[in-house]
């Protein structure tokens, strides 16, 4: 399966960087066959400039989160065919720090996905558990439970996308063990349609994604951080570039 490189921006940035990071990752961006694919996730401002910036680079852009419904009374939010129709090919659902800052239920991620599928926009469903969770020996039927709920109809013809991200690993400088990770995936592998691409996420950075890249299962890595520096992101794909 190609790798996917996943770039998530969260709220960082002003337009003018946002447009230098696109530029800089865009220029050099690998393009071979075998390289992986590359798609960063700007803030909702940010998306028709970094989408116009990076035309023609072969970089795709995703957004952040989508409403369930595609359009209506719903100040503040942004729906899944207008992320389609400002160039956004992906979309991250439930990451976790919409569910734990926005009470976001498994039901409001498969409905979110839903949606996106709807409009043409392949989902990055999220799951992680907490680190009480992980102590008290249950990451496994956490993960099961919040990806059963979380997959809508159609995720496999759409291609859909799943990132396993604990969210004691995001933005700690943490991450699980390499065993930890191989139980994980091999779970989701078992769980999600065939041809899922399922990415890691946590604390990735240019220094432990070759392992982390290696292991069973793992299709790819979701960054935060570590995306917002364009050579940093540029040399988490080279690790998943055939050697
Ligand atoms: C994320 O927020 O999706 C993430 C993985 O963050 P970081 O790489 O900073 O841990």
């Amino acid at each position: 399966m190609r790798p996917l490189i996943a770039g998530n921006w969260k709220m960082n940035g002003t337009i003018r960087e946002a447009i230098a990071l696109a530029e800089s990752i865009g220029a050099n961006a690998p393009r071979g066959e075998a390289d992986p694919d590359l798609v960063v996730f700007p803030p909702f401002p940010h998306l028709h400039a970094v989408g116009s910036t990076l035309m023609g680079h072969g970089v795709a852009m995703g957004a952040q989160d989508c409403h369930a419904e595609p359009k209506g009374a719903h100040t503040g939010d942004v729906s899944a065919p207008m992320l389609r129709d400002i160039g956004c090919a992906y979309v991250l659902v439930g990451h976790s720090e919409r569910r734990l800052n926005h009470h976001e239920s498994d039901a409001d991620v498969r409905d979110k996905a839903a949606a996106a599928i709807m409009a043409g926009v392949v989902p990055v469903i999220c799951v992680g558990e907490t680190m009480a969770q992980k102590a008290a020996g249950q990451s496994e039927s956490v993960i099961q439970r919040q990806l059963q709920n979380s997959m809508p109809d159609r995720f496999s013809t759409a291609r859909g996308v799943v990132a396993y991200e604990p969210d004691w690993a995001i933005g700690t400088g943490r991450t699980p063990s390499e065993e930890d990770i191989t139980t994980i995936h091999a779970l989701l592998r078992r769980l999600a349609p065939a041809g899922t691409r399922l990415l890691y996420g946590g604390s990735v950075k240019a220094g432990n994604a070759p392992v982390i890249l290696a292991l069973p299962n793992v299709d790819g890595v979701l960054v935060g951080g570590a995306s917002l520096a364009a050579a940093e992101f540029l040399a988490i794909a080279a690790a998943a570039s055939p050697a």
